[in-house]
């Protein structure tokens, strides 16, 4: 479970102070998916980093199960954009490098990259390289990577928004999928509204005018009816 309260964070920018998040509450409950999304700039980002502990907040409670975020180096959330894989490692050492670096013994951790390997869709691919595969293929190994070390927090920003129309269309059907068979808590920001109300529970959007508080308004659409159903086709 996810607790926001009242969370303050400003940037100093060529000297001047920008207020990015004013005020911001917000509750998500554990194995809830939730979307955010907003115009360019309104500190959608900026939040997700405050919930993975990459950014102190200025004040304001940021709490997952009850207890503080604090500190770059937080393991209860994961978040990512791009992949970023290492060109010299298979895809089975990408996997498991975050389980190495966390001090898991290699075999294991290879042992557990390959079931997150299969879980994506990637059976077959485990000794690839990352310049063997297509963007869509390296962004599910991003995934994988992320899943890994079974983070409390799955933190996505953007994650599909480089892909192309068809490739984007499996992955959300992937993401739903993987979201539903692991309980994750689930926190994304996209662009893509479409996307938004197809994987989460909740949409909310975040408000952009300076000098008022900062709010996430919940959207409150209806619902698909069955989640594997795709509602844009
Ligand atoms: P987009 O949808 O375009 O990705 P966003 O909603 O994710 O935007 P953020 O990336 O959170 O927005 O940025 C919000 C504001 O904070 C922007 O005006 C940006 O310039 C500023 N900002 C973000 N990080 C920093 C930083 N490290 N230093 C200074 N300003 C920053």
């Amino acid at each position: 479970e996810v607790t926001i309260r009242d969370l303050f964070k400003s940037f100093t920018l060529n000297g001047r102070r920008l207020d990015v998040l004013r005020g911001i509450d917000l509750q998500v409950r554990g194995g809830e998916a939730i979307a955010i999304v907003g115009p360019s700039g309104c500190g959608k980002t900026t939040l997700l980093r405050v919930l993975a502990g990459l950014e102190d907040p200025d004040r304001g409670d940021v709490l997952i199960d009850g207890a503080p975020v604090h500190g770059i180096g937080n393991q209860r959330a994961v978040i990512f954009q791009e992949p970023r894989l290492l060109p010299w490692l298979t895809v089975t050492q990408n996997v498991a490098f975050g389980l190495e670096v966390r001090g898991t013994d290699r075999i294991k951790a290879a042992e557990k990259a390959r079931h997150y390997i299969r879980l994506v869709g990637l059976g077959g691919f485990e000794e690839a390289y990352p310049c063997q595969l297509s963007g869509g293929m390296a962004q599910r190994v991003g995934i994988a990577r992320a899943l890994t070390v079974q983070p409390e927090i799955l933190l996505l920003d953007e994650p599909l928004g480089a892909l192309d129309a068809m490739t984007k269309l499996t992955m959300q059907e992937e993401l739903s999928r993987i979201w539903r068979e692991e309980g994750v808590t689930m926190i994304l920001v996209t662009h893509d509204l479409e996307e938004a109300i197809y994987l989460a529970d909740r949409v909310l959007v975040m408000s952009k005018d300076s000098g008022t508080p900062t709010r996430l308004i919940d959207l409150d659409l209806p619902r698909p009816r069955d989640r594997s159903a795709p509602v844009f086709v």
